[in-house]
């Protein structure tokens, strides 16, 4: 389970975002590969905005997690994208063992012909060694702790990387460092704000609540019409003037939600709303399609 400080009581200060930068670097110079993870819901907006910078020339494999919970037309367009910008990508569902073997493989392709040189030049064989990075919730410690084989999760969830950390040996030829370097998300904008607290991994207070409701209800109208008709039999017309408040009402009575003080519990309803927006209980979701950002 996350560490729910993840969610998020972490302020990114100024201050830290330096020092997770710092600490990165230093870390950058001992390892081979990047694995930066993102949720596939929102892989543009589950990014960190100065990944380049901090990650310098490294090889990066981009890897989409929680795809059991996102759109697979979407998750196969973001992994093409990010190929097509030149990076390594794929999509992995992390509560599925075979995946961390699919990641590792992918690494090892990677630096295939780096392993190959070295060896060429005489030099002896050698682990490969990785490193996790990625914002807050994105599953780096559920990713660490399996290939770990651990149960507990690390403080992974501080800003920048715990300083006890170890690099520990996954299989013969992959090494990987046991904390993950936790990154911040770009929350100044608005749209990647809304991203971010509709999969759940900042307290959604940070944003109206409201809005964030309406936001969500608009586009899953345009883009999954279906899933709300399912879940809440519910058919939505942007076209009414009405449509906001008749939506709240709707959910109410449908999920027989008690009026407060005669009157429905607007609370209440998107309370249970955003749950199970989070939980995946209302199906597939991807909350952003690619299109020409800078990564
Ligand atoms: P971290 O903050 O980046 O270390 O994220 P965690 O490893 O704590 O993961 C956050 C939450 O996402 C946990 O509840 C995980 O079980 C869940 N999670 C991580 N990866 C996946 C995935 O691929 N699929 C699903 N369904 N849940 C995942």
């Amino acid at each position: 389970m996350a560490n729910q400080n993840a969610k998020m009581n972490i302020h990114w200060f100024p201050g830290h975002m330096a020092k997770a930068r710092r600490e990165i670097s230093e870390k950058i110079k001992v390892i081979d590969i990047v694995i930066e993870l993102v949720d596939a819901r929102a892989p543009y907006s589950s990014k960190n905005p100065m990944i380049n910078e901090i990650t310098k020339n490294k090889p990066r494999l981009i890897v989409l997690t929680k795809k059991d919970m996102a759109d697979d037309r979407y998750t196969k367009q973001w992994v093409q994208y990010y190929e097509q910008c030149g990076y390594q990508a794929m999509s992995v569902n992390l509560k599925n063992f075979n995946e961390y073997q699919k990641v590792i493989e992918k690494c090892r392709h990677v630096l295939k012909e780096k392993m190959e040189k070295e060896k060429a030049r005489g030099l002896k064989p050698r682990a490969i060694r990785a490193m996790v990075l990625g914002i807050p919730n994105v599953g780096k410690s559920t990713f660490i702790n399996k290939l770990a084989n651990r149960k507990a999760t690390v403080t992974g969830n501080k800003p920048g990387v715990t300083k006890a950390q170890q690099i520990i040996r996954i299989a013969k030829d992959f090494e990987l460092f046991d904390t993950p370097g936790v990154l911040w998300p770009k929350l100044d904008d608005e749209h990647v704000a809304k991203n971010i607290a509709l999969l759940g991994s900042i307290k959604q207070s940070i944003l109206p609540l409201d809005d964030l409701f309406i936001a969500a209800m608009r586009y899953l109208t345009e883009n999954y019409p279906q899933l709300l008709k399912e879940r809440y039999q519910l058919e939505i017309d942007l076209d009414d003037d009405n449509w906001i408040v008749e939506t709240f009402d709707h959910i109410a009575k449908v999920r027989k939600i008690k009026p407060l003080r005669g009157e429905t519990d607007y609370d209440r309803v998107m309370e249970l709303f955003f749950s199970e927006i989070n939980d995946g209980s209302i199906g597939q979701i991807t909350w952003e399609s690619p299109t020409c950002v800078n990564v």
